[in-house]
């Protein structure tokens, strides 16, 4: 095996690879293919290409891209992160990987001045200042029970969110109801989607603020009527 990884040093320094720390050979694909390895030269192998278009075995490979500790970002992180076109290196440390991708998504968006030493802190600030919100449609469900709910429902109106931990059907549950008006209580309409619930219940436990209004009613002619909604969250912008 050591003659093996010998052999593997020698021809790939024959073929010029560099063992530059910053320069980490990146798969371009996964898909094998079969052919003479190009460092080492043995044939048949199974290959996987490098990013600058030379296949190499997986023994070649292996000494290429050695184990990563565990504190480190792994080479499919790596890869990722230098596909978005940021500048890393073998000691980019893995706990440093969620605030890179977010450097990645601020640059996609054209916002300047950010880059691989941006702290999490300012993009914080930055996306702050952009504001920006998550908006989608949606409809209510669970209306036919609350129909008399529905009837004060009119186009524009900001519905009551209301979470129901207590539900005996969906611990997620989220009550939706028209607001309270002068001389008029407030009426349940019905309930956001099971799955949206799963997704927002917990942000509202945390203390997130979801908007949903009301963007159309439907089944005009029909004697259940029903109600599609928009719903926005005030999310950062990356
Ligand atoms: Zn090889």
């Amino acid at each position: 095996m050591a003659q093996v990884r010998e052999a593997a040093i020698r021809a790939s320094k024959d073929v010029g690879f560099t063992r530059n720390p910053n320069l980490i050979p990146s798969i371009e694909t996964m898909a094998a293919t079969r052919g003479r390895c190009d460092a080492c030269g043995k044939d048949p192998r199974v290959l996987k290409t490098l990013l600058d278009g030379r296949n190499v075995c997986r023994t070649c490979l292996r000494v290429l891209r050695p184990p990563r500790p565990d504190h480190l970002a792994t080479y499919k992180q790596l890869d990722e992160l230098r596909r978005k076109g940021l500048h890393v290196t073998l000691d980019t440390q893995k706990s440093d990987v969620p605030r890179l991708r977010r450097v990645a998504r601020a640059r996609g968006l054209g916002i300047r001045g950010v880059n691989e030493a941006t702290t999490n802190h300012e993009l914080d600030r930055i996306a702050a200042k952009r504001g920006g919100y998550y908006e989608f449609h949606s409809k209510i469900r669970g209306v036919s029970k609350y129909q008399s709910g529905v009837a004060r429902c009119v186009k524009g109106m900001q519905l009551v969110v209301l979470r129901e931990p207590s539900n005996p059907h969906d611990q997620n549950a989220i009550a939706l109801f028209t607001p309270k008006r002068f001389l008029q209580s407030s009426k349940q309409v019905g309930y956001l989607s099971a799955e949206l619930a799963v997704e927002y219940a917990p942000k509202i436990d945390r203390g997130r603020v979801i908007q949903v209004f009301v963007s159309q009613k439907t089944g005009k002619d029909k004697r259940t009527r029903g109600v599609n909604i928009l719903v926005r969250e005030r999310r950062l912008a990356f």
